[in-house]
């Protein structure tokens, strides 16, 4: 018997799960796969853009291996204070495998950064998404103009959604409070600033082309601010996700906005250095112009400007936060390991493994998270001989209800999509995400085994 905990169900967690069923030669192998929310599948759920439902489809794939025999969804369970203690965790389980992400965003460190309207992307995002943490009116799009800072696919996203139309959105799962601010929202201009140029940009092609087509609002780029990279004359020599960014980027040139459209400007070699208040909130941000430094960066050129702005969204990366009990690297925000084993002072620590962004940073896609699941299984797998001899209770749960846990199990949340799909029906919709925690938990009670 080989009892393995997971802790986070999004991507890098289910694919853990994945990796230990499929690859493990021992035939007792069940993975217990916790989360703190109510319901599964992280970031695909409470990240992924309502819009992009093809990327959410991927909550199809995660579902077939949190429904397979050897793997349990076990909800709202904590690791950390308030919740199971890692040490117990790590009694209960032959080895616990963190795939907690990255938690909380990057700061600019400017002055203004906190005024009232300068909200994390992440905020925004977990608004849209109906994240039990988010107040689900925590936004009224009273803004006339909107900075984005940040040119990664975050930045894409929340530009985005604040230049769609509630109309376009009232066919996803967004929740009804957030579509109702979105239906009335005063926003026309949304303007996206890069520090660095275009040929640097983090967004993918797919994410930056969608912009352009936009039922509702229309891209404009400067061309000066294209021509200013050094990379934009010769893009034919530039890798190619990097010469079909620049290759979009050139094709929205010069293109007339519609005179009724909501404007979306990307902008680029503007590095934000102040928020600037206006009746003690919001009121515009203040950029110093750069230039190219010929390797990739940007110098300052001590020219400034100042964009109108009554709300400001910063999207400028994730970053993780320090596991319970584990050991953390502050510097790149995750836990310090050797293909997957957490090193504590330097030496594998027997039975504790990470994956996913608390493993190697908030970079990559969905996708990413695979391979590096992949190596953390197989980690796990050749020390798996060694940890199955501990003996382990036969059932963890008990120790959990003990501690006055109510774990929230995969029957709960079918309860959830049940209930998420009559709220839909209720409102003449399709199914509608639950956005607070009372909510989820009475929806997915009734089933509690
Ligand atoms: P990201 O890709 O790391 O982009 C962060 C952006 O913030 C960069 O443009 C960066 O510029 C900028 N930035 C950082 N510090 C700054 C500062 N002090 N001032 C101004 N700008 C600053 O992060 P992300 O957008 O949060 O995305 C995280 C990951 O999730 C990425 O791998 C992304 O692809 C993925 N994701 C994918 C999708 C999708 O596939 N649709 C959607 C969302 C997220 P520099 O380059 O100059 O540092």
């Amino acid at each position: 018997m080989l009892r393995i905990a997971v802790v986070g169900s999004g991507p890098s967690g289910v694919y853990t799960a994945q990796g230990l069923v499929e690859q493990s030669t021992v035939a007792g192998v069940r993975v217990d796969v916790l989360d703190r929310l109510p319901c599964p599948y992280g970031l695909v759920r409470y990240g992924v853009a309502p819009d992009h439902e093809k990327i959410k489809s991927l909550q199809n794939n995660l579902r077939t291996v949190l429904e397979d025999d050897r793997v349990r969804f076990l909800g709202h369970v904590e690791v950390g204070p308030g919740g199971v203690p890692p040490e117990l965790l790590l009694r209960l389980y032959h080895a616990v495998v963190y795939c907690v992400g990255a938690k909380t965003d990057r700061h600019l460190g400017i002055p203004g950064e906190e005024l009232p309207g300068s909200f994390s992307a992440t905020e925004f995002v977990s608004w849209y998404s109906a994240h039990p943490d988010a107040d689900p009116n925590g936004f009224a799009l009273g803004a006339r103009s909107a900075v984005v800072i940040g040119a990664g696919n975050v930045a894409v996203d929340v530009a985005r959604m604040l230049a769609r139309g509630a109309d376009e959105l009232r066919p996803t799962d967004v929740p009804h409070a957030a579509l109702g601010a979105l239906a009335v929202s005063r926003v026309r201009e949304v303007h996206m600033a890069a520090r660095r140029g275009p040929s640097q940009a983090r967004f993918t092609t797919k994410e930056l082309r969608e912009l352009g087509a936009l039922p509702g609002a229309d891209v404009t780029v400067a061309e000066d601010e294209l021509t200013l990279d050094p990379d934009f004359a010769d893009p034919a020599a530039l890798p190619a996700p990097v010469r079909r960014n620049v290759e979009v980027l050139r094709g929205w040139v010069g293109r007339p906005p519609r005179p009724a459209a909501r404007l979306l400007r990307l902008r680029f070699y503007l590095r934000p250095v102040e928020i600037l208040a206006r009746a003690g909130r919001v009121g515009a941000v203040r950029f110093e112009r750069t230039a190219p430094d010929g390797s990739g960066g940007v110098v300052g050129t001590g020219v400034y400007e100042e964009i109108d702005a009554q709300l400001v969204l910063r999207a400028v990366g994730y970053r993780g936060m320090p596991p319970d009990g584990l050991p953390f690297d502050p510097v790149s925000g995750t836990v310090p390991h050797a293909a997957g084993r957490v090193l504590r002072a330097g030496a594998p620590s027997p039975g504790e493994y990470v994956a996913g962004w608390i493993k190697r940073g908030p970079t990559g896609v969905i996708g990413t998270n695979r391979p590096c699941a992949k190596e953390t299984v197989a980690s796990l797998l050749q020390d798996a001989p060694r940890l199955a001899l501990r003996q382990v209770p036969s059932e963890p749960l008990d120790a959990m209800r003990e501690l006055g846990l109510h774990p929230v199990t995969w029957q709960g949340w079918l309860a959830i999509e049940r209930a998420e799909a009559e709220l839909g029906r209720s409102l003449g919709r399709h199914s509608v995400k639950i956005a607070d925690w009372a909510g989820l938990l009475s929806a997915a009670a009734p089933r509690q085994g």
